[in-house]
């Protein structure tokens, strides 16, 4: 039995559904994928994307599902904004081009959608991570079936009314044995979760011999360098923190000043998060959304305090009409001997430590076993970028914190543990779903090109 869990009361509302037959639903999206990629694919997610937008109980069942109403209506934003941009998407033709080697011989070629696509998400962000991957499939040809976590399957029923009846997309209710038994059908899977879930979906699709692309986990660092705009660094490293309640893959988990500065952007980065408060307070900042992030929250601070850190915000896992909470944290005094600072939190925790030399920020920030992304604030956009470069990491905002998750059109492929495969953002996530056949014509009339062996 799983439990489906309100995060604002902490009352168990309903169980999950029972695991779905996925044999019928499977043999429906394959059958339906030949008609889909012979259809006029942009009108359809078009008219997808608007009805998405403009749907109230697809909203609500957002909220309920998260517990927060400013990140779901964000989530709603940036979907449909994700969906009108595919929806103009196509693979460019390459049309006939000579061979450099042997002119007479010209190359074409055709784009082949995989017939299915399985797509697993998470529950911090349900409707964005559950579409992220499945639309640019759907915009390549493919068919698609999506699993969402089952921590958050409220908008699944709001979600799948929206679905055009041409649009080949399902997403279905399930735990980890549907996600699992997913693998097995799929032509190809998008997995977003964490590290230890995805190893295990890239062993079994390396098993079914299909290809795994793995968006994981992060402990994003930010480096704030000496002269930059102390104000607009300490505003969006608080934001990059602290939005969806540090619930995102890429919130800033870890922030390097440099020592000149330190002191002042410490006050100003404590003066700005006591005055976020909850949003059972009217502040901004929502419930957690799953208890057992919470437990992992409430071990990551007991570890820093025992090990010396300072509380300047925050610090507790807090209890209010049964729902679990976490004000922005700021904490001092601390050290890579900390779960803070190398493992992924998932909560509104910000660390600050100080560097004297770029070159300790540098090795401090790649100092982890993630490599998702990260931010840096300098003086000049140069001074900034010249670190970046140096970064083990898949985006870097620039005098800004945590742009990928508004801006999805820069490709970016994520460093060590924090994820494996072709880009999910930019013109490269088509491609990903994309296999390509070449046509070597040979136009020559000679009968006896120099590489046939002679008669
Ligand atoms: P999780 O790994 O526990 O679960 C993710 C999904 O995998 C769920 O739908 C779950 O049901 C499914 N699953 C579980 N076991 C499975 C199995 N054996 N086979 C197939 N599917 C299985 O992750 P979570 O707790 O839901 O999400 C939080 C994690 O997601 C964090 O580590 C976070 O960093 C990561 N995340 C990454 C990104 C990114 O873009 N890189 C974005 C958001 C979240």
């Amino acid at each position: 039995m799983t439990h489906v869990r309100d995060p604002l009361t902490g009352r168990i509302e309903r169980e999950l559904a029972p695991p779905a037959d996925l044999a019928p639903i499977v043999a429906g999206l394959r059958a339906a994928q030949a008609a889909w990629a012979a259809a006029d694919r942009g009108e359809v997610l078009r008219r997808f994307g608007r009805a998405l937008a403009a749907d109230a109980a697809l909203l609500e069942a957002l909220v309920a599902d998260t517990g927060r109403r400013t990140e779901s209506e964000l989530e709603v934003r940036l979907v449909a904004g994700m969906i009108e941009r595919w929806s103009a998407a196509t693979m460019e033709s390459r049309g006939q081009t000579p061979s450099a080697v042997v002119p007479s011989v010209v190359l074409d070629g055709a784009w082949r959608p995989y017939e299915l696509v399985g797509v697993i998400s998470p529950w911090n962000l349900p409707l964005l991570l559950g579409l992220i991957d499945a639309v640019p499939a759907l915009a390549a040809g493919c068919s698609v079936l999506v699993k969402p976590s089952e921590v958050t399957p409220r908008f699944i029923e709001p979600l799948m009314r929206l679905v055009p009846p041409e649009l080949p997309l399902r997403v279905i209710e399930g735990d980890g044995s549907t996600g699992a038994a997913m693998v097995e059908l799929v032509d190809a899977v998008a997995f977003t979760g964490s590290v230890p879930t995805g190893r295990r979906v890239a062993e079994a699709a390396a098993r079914a011999f299909v290809p795994a692309f793995l968006e994981l986990g992060g402990k994003d660092p930010a480096i704030v360098l000496d002269g930059c705009d102390l104000d607009r660094a300490t505003s969006a490293v608080l934001w990059g923190g602290t939005a969806n309640a540090g619930q995102s893959c890429l919130s800033i988990e870890r922030v390097y000043v440099h020592q000149a500065i330190y002191e002042p952007f410490v006050g100003l980065l404590a003066a700005k998060a006591a005055k976020v408060g909850l949003t059972c307070e009217g502040g901004p900042i929502g419930p957690l959304i799953d208890p057992a992030q919470a437990d992992v929250i409430e071990r990551h601070l007991a570890d820093a305090v025992t090990r010396g850190a300072a509380v300047l915000t925050g610090g507790l896992i807090e209890h209010h009409g049964g729902g679990r909470w976490c004000r922005p944290t700021v904490l001092t005094g601390v050290d890579h001997r900390m779960l803070v600072m190398t493992e992924e939190t998932f909560g509104p925790l910000l660390p600050v430590m100080p560097f004297t030399t770029t070159d300790e920020a540098v090795a401090l920030a790649n100092d982890s076993a993630y490599g998702l992304s990260a931010a840096v604030f300098g003086p000049t956009e140069q001074d900034a970028l010249a670190v970046a470069a140096r970064l083990e990491t898949g985006a870097v905002s620039i005098n800004d914190a945590g742009l990928t998750a508004i801006i999805q059109e820069g490709e970016k492929n994520a460093a060590k543990l924090s994820g494996l495969g072709g880009s999910r953002m930019g013109p490269a996530a088509l491609q990903r779903f994309l296999r390509r056949t070449s046509y070597l014509i040979n136009r020559s009339t000679d009968p006896d090109p120099w590489w046939h062996p002679a008669p």
